[in-house]
């Protein structure tokens, strides 16, 4: 072997009955784990193929890992080995990138549970429902570096390779459920369009850029959803209540309000932006309640119309395709991407 090869510091144990070779890292683990865990190491081993094998290291058998990244390898051997390592209660932006890890070796070798369990932790910033993926908002934006925080949801660039790696391995691992909210989010904290296409050099100097598949439900999504925002907003649609008690004041409120969102220039237009909770205060001082009230239940409820026709939106399949292609636990399910006419969005824009 290589004398360039480096024992894993962690996953080495002195009486481990297998070598993973994956890039130039070693471990040292247990067979009997990996085989409980995986029907492929499972089969790797039982044919025997391992034990006859003619490379060996310090008296072990070794199994080259051809074609997986060693960091990935050593986070779902740790989550195998010792599961303190992945305990996913309550998990913290910072573990975005040991998940995708776990997801995308878990996913290829076939360990069901975790794989599961890897969606599901993801699944809290990156949910299937309204109220999951606010909530995910709330919790990346109080991590995001931006000091005073912005009135509006933007996450910092340096946290912006989170919302790439979800994607990516969204799409790779056929680990669909995450996969609109991460593109939403793609489009929502990037304050350009070249970051989504261009990707962005992280602080260790890697460059994280979006598969071609997310780069093309982007290309197809984001101006669909800013079209929504700017129909939503506009004068069109944001006019006072039939109720309305002060027609004058409630009018100018509207007209201000549409200018205002015409002169945001190239700054992507969140259609699901919190815009009445974050502006109440200003609301309340120039509308009457009547048209308060209504235009917030309106806006509570083209939200949710909305949510429902994301995955349409970035030209996927509808959420319980997604959900069902995310349960399955073939790791050969079909990528997203497939082809479904966008129909449902004209009702919004029009
Ligand atoms: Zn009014």
């Amino acid at each position: 072997m290589g004398s360039d090869l480096i024992h894993d510091q962690e996953l080495w144990f002195t009486d481990g009955s297998i070598v993973l070779l994956a890039e130039k890292t070693l471990f040292r683990v247990y067979a009997g784990i990996l085989s409980r865990a995986s029907p492929i190491f499972r089969d790797m081993f039982a044919i025997g193929q391992v034990h006859n094998a003619e490379e060996t290291y310090e008296g072990c058998p070794l199994v080259v890992m051809a074609g997986d990244n060693a960091n990935d390898m050593r986070a779902f051997l740790e989550a195998l080995h010792d599961p303190r390592s992945f305990q996913m209660n309550s998990p913290k932006p910072t573990d975005i990138p040991h998940i995708v890890s776990v997801l995308r070796v878990s996913t290829k070798y076939d360990a069901i549970h975790l794989r599961r369990r890897a969606i599901e932790a993801l699944q809290t910033w990156y949910g299937d429902s309204l109220s999951a993926y606010q909530q995910g908002l709330e919790v990346l934006r109080s991590w995001s570096n931006t000091s005073p925080p912005v009135p509006s949801p933007i996450i910092s660039r340096k946290d912006f390779f989170y919302n790439i790696l979800v994607a990516n391995v969204a799409i790779e691992a056929s680990a669909t459920v995450p996969l609109p909210a991460a593109l939403l989010l793609c489009c929502v904290s990037a304050q350009d369009f070249r970051v989504p296409y261009d990707g962005v050099t992280n602080s260790d100097g890697i460059l994280y850029e979006l598969v071609p598949e997310a780069k093309r439900s982007i290309f197809i999504g984001r101006p669909v959803l800013e079209n929504i925002a700017l129909v939503r907003k506009s004068i069109r649609n944001f006019k006072s209540t039939q109720d309305c008690k002060s027609p004058g004041i409630c009018g100018d409120f509207c007209r201000m309000v549409a200018s205002k969102h015409e002169t945001r220039g190239s700054l992507f237009l969140d259609p699901f932006f919190p815009f009445f909770r974050l502006n109440r205060k200003v609301i309340s001082g120039q509308s009457c309640e009547a048209c308060r009230s209504g235009w917030e239940a309106s806006n509570k409820r083209e939200t949710e119309i909305l949510w429902r026709d994301l995955p349409l939106i970035f030209d996927l399949p509808p959420w319980d395709v997604l959900q069902s292609a995310s349960n399955e636990d073939c790791h050969e399910v079909p990528t997203a991407g497939l082809p479904v006419p966008a129909t449902a969005v004209l009702d919004l824009v029009m």
